[in-house]
């Protein structure tokens, strides 16, 4: 049915929301936001509830208006436009379908409004792509959450918007069909050049969609870039902690050492890292994703000791909790599929210097 519209860039300019008063203070959701995303860039946005995300894409819409700040579509300002002008698709938590139209009626609306010609065939096909031509004759009030959710998607990506912001678009999804209605959205997303925002719960969608990821916290973006960047190179230690399943290990440790890269001490043990910008004595935060720790011999000199109080076998590798003296709660320790240890082990464990993190213990800025 045709190629994709032409990328268009979605540029957000120190973008804020107030919402005001409602007889209490009012309550600051977004905060002075700047991202700008490529032609044809997929974004993820991610963060915990209440963080500002739905507040950023409904203002991007147009269904919620913007205290201060510009949104750029292309070069054009669409912050004045209403909704229906801004040549943007949005796929909502809230499906809002007719209910008297069946599911093929329903996609084909917006677009015999637009007197697109092809209408039925763009139906047909994007039913196709996402595995619901047994839905187009039914009617909304007869469909599953699942089933509802691909009718919104499809509905969202069959106008081919130049801009797309999909808000936990798999959310109601079965685990098989998400990972199949997810490959499909990324790959109408990279035909048809749809520049998009997906708000998303699940980091592992985040991962396997988005080309970059915004992190958010508090109404304000902790960090954008690739995933890669943010899992390996945190920006701070809310970023750190969000992202990465299992959670980063997060203990005190004190700066031994600060000629070169700092070395930290951690109860009895000791952690080389890449982090200059410390001072000897100081008492900061270590980072250590259960990834990137390295089981150690015996006879290793460096690295933390601990006893292992709970290991399990995952085939392609292990899992220990592992305690370490000087650390309140277990470490995690990801280990080869060779190691085999029992509770009560005594083990050495490090990482290589560039994958430990080390973080600023009140502000928790990352510490390069
Ligand atoms: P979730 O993941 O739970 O959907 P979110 O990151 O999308 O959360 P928002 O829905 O953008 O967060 O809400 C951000 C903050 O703004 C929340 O604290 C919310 O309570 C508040 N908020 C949202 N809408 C309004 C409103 N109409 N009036 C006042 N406060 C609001």
């Amino acid at each position: 049915t045709g190629s994709g519209v032409a990328p268009q860039r979605l540029v957000l300019n120190k973008l804020r929301k107030i919402y005001a008063s409602r007889g209490r203070e009012s309550f600051e959701a977004v905060k002075s936001i700047d991202l700008e995303i490529a032609p044809g860039e997929l974004i993820a946005l991610l963060g915990p509830s209440g963080c500002g995300k739905t507040t950023t894409l409904r203002m991007i819409a147009g269904l919620e208006t913007v205290t201060s700040g510009e949104i750029l579509i292309g070069e054009r300002s669409v912050g004045d436009l209403p909704p229906g002008k801004r040549n943007v698709g949005v796929g909502f938590e809230s499906y809002a379908l007719y209910p008297p139209l069946t599911v093929r009626e329903n996609l084909a609306y917006g677009l015999r409004a637009r007197k697109v010609a092809d209408a039925d065939a763009r139906v047909d096909e994007i039913a196709k792509r996402l595995d619901m031509t047994e839905l187009l004759d039914q009617r909304p009030a007869g469909l599953s959450s699942g089933q509802k959710q691909r009718v919104a998607l499809a509905r969202a990506l069959i106008r081919k918007p130049p801009v797309l912001l999909l808000d936990e678009p798999l959310g109601h999804l079965d685990a098989s069909a998400r990972q199949r209605v997810r490959r499909e959205l990324k790959l109408l997303q990279r035909e048809f050049g749809y520049t998009t925002i997906v708000v998303t719960h699940d980091q592992l969608e985040a991962l396997s969609l988005a080309d970059r990821m915004a992190v958010m916290d508090a109404g304000v973006i902790q960090q954008f870039g690739t995933p890669d960047e943010v899992f390996d190179d945190p920006a701070n230690r809310f970023v750190a902690e969000f992202v990465g399943e299992p959670a980063i290990n997060m203990f005190a440790g004190e700066v031994v050492r600060a000629d070169g890269g700092l070395a930290v001490r951690v109860g009895d043990g000791v952690l080389e890292t890449a982090a200059v910008d410390a001072r000897l004595g100081d008492t900061v935060m270590v980072g250590l994703r259960p990834q990137d720790t390295q089981v150690l011999g015996d006879d290793a000199t460096g690295g933390l000791g601990g006893a292992v109080i709970n290991f399990e076998d995952l085939l392609e590798f292990g899992q220990a909790s592992v305690r370490v003296r000087g650390v309140e709660q277990p470490l995690l320790v990801q280990t080869p599929p060779e190691v085999d240890w029992r509770p009560g082990d005594t083990v050495r464990f490090g990482a290589r210097p560039d994958r430990v993190h080390l973080f600023d213990s009140r502000s928790g800025e990352r510490i390069r």
